[in-house]
């Protein structure tokens, strides 16, 4: 699919009308007259997936009891959802366990990682992040440095978060002290998107390890962990997996390190035979020792629902209507609405964008909130930004059009210049 060039409502109902992708909408369920544009946050609810959670609560819970660890097949759930995911970034069986939240997932990670460097490179003490990473991989990464040095008082060479930021770029960042590089593929604030295959070979190249945070690539861009031989990887099943609210998150392992060092969370999932009931912890030797304890068996169960949507739709379809869907946007809001001091932050070359794209605006709280109430869903995170998620999966580019004429108003009016409109809410 190439960009539609004419941006008018009827030729973009045209390129609806061969639009692929059109029929995977009918998938999900989304209230009449809402354009959803924030599926990069919390993806709708896909069909069916009521009818599987009455199955579970009912019948697996219900009826089965304590049986349906084994008669459903719960205790083998993480790795068996794991196997489906892992299609969708690149990963083989085994690599991928669905578990627990991104931020545990990435403080395992993390923790592996170090240890491994621990064994072959023990002089590397840095963990290499960004600043504009989204705050829980920056806690995360002080939170373990933090943790290393606290139970190693004594030594000269403490571990420390360093941040790649407009003053310290990657390559200058990157050098022999650095253990372990941390990077959302997609950027949560701007759609930015690194290069997985060049900066995980340049951090090999400088003898660091790689972990991806797939956050908000997992379901949005193709991803190949393989093929960018990246080392760990973690991600949510909430975003564009459309997994359910708070679904639990998944992290892949490459084979090569599956062996080397367990995580640091030696809850009994982890380990080699649970129900042994052993005195002493053995490592499970396989991606399975990056589990910890019993999982959200409802909540998980919920996620193949939207995996198995995403697992039928081809990925290069997909991203190619991503990009149309945004170039689109992109045109639009400045054709229409130029006068009104949005600031595109997303990259406008393809390669280094994800799927979703932002906006800078003073009033971007206000704006995003008139927007919701016109029935415009998109969210907003500071500082003054307006982000709007493209999921080719259940929007049209009539959808975009829409959107951008309510938004248009909005400014046009400035309904968003109201007190009640500029009233934070606990979540943004
Ligand atoms: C959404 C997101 C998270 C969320 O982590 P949780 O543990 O699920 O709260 C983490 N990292 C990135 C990059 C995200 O975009």
């Amino acid at each position: 699919m190439t960009t539609p060039t004419h941006t008018d409502r009827a030729s973009l109902q045209a390129e609806d009308a061969v639009d692929a992708l059109a029929s995977f909408r009918g998938r999900f369920s989304i209230p009449e007259g809402l354009i959803y544009l924030d599926g990069n946050s919390l993806g709708p609810l896909p069909r069916g997936a009521a009818e599987r959670a009455a199955e579970v609560i009912n019948n697996e819970w219900g009826q089965g009891l304590i049986r349906s660890w084994n008669t459903s097949g719960w205790f083998e759930l993480p790795s068996r959802l794991g196997d489906k995911l892992s299609k969708l970034i690149g990963g083989n069986d085994g690599e991928t366990v669905v578990t627990d939240t991104t931020s545990l997932n990435l403080f395992k990670a993390l923790a592996s990682a170090v240890r491994i460097q621990q064994q072959d490179a023990p002089s590397r003490r840095v963990i290499l992040t960004e600043r504009d990473n989204f705050p829980t991989d920056i806690y995360i990464a002080e939170g373990i440095s933090d943790f290393l040095n606290s139970v190693n008082a004594t030594a000269n060479d403490h571990y420390e978060v360093r941040l790649i930021d407009e003053n310290l770029s990657l390559e200058q960042a990157l050098d022999d002290s650095v253990a372990v590089l941390a990077l959302s593929h997609v950027n949560y604030r701007t759609g930015a998107m690194w290069d997985m295959g060049a900066v995980t070979a340049a951090a090999h190249q400088s003898g660091a390890l790689v972990i991806w945070d797939l956050a908000h690539a997992a379901g949005a861009v193709p991803v190949d962990l393989n093929g960018a031989n990246a080392d760990y990887a973690v991600g949510c099943t909430y975003k564009y997996l459309n997994g359910g609210p708070g679904s639990p998150a998944f992290i892949w392992v490459n084979a090569r390190h599956q062996g080397r060092f367990w995580q640091p969370l030696t809850g009994w999932w982890s380990h080699a035979a649970p129900f042994a009931m052993a005195d002493s912890y053995t490592a499970a030797n396989d991606v399975r020792r990056f589990l910890c304890g019993t999982q959200p068996i409802t909540s998980m169960a919920m996620i193949e629902c939207g995996l198995d949507v995403s697992l039928e739709a081809d990925m290069g379809l997909v991203r190619a209507k991503s990009l149309a869907l945004s170039d689109v946007f992109i045109a639009l809001v400045r054709e229409r609405c130029g006068e009104f001091g949005l600031e595109l932050v997303t990259p406008e070359n393809h390669a280094e964008r994800g799927s979703h794209v932002s906006f800078r605006h003073p009033e971007g709280y206000a704006i995003i909130q008139a927007l919701i109430d016109r029935g415009v869903i998109g969210d907003y995170r500071e500082p003054e930004v307006l982000r709007f998620g493209l999921t080719p999966l259940y929007l049209s580019f009539t959808d975009i059009w829409d959107a951008v004429e309510i938004l248009r108003d909005i400014l046009e009016t400035r309904a968003w210049d109201v007190p009640a409109y500029r009233t934070r809410q606990a979540v943004t």
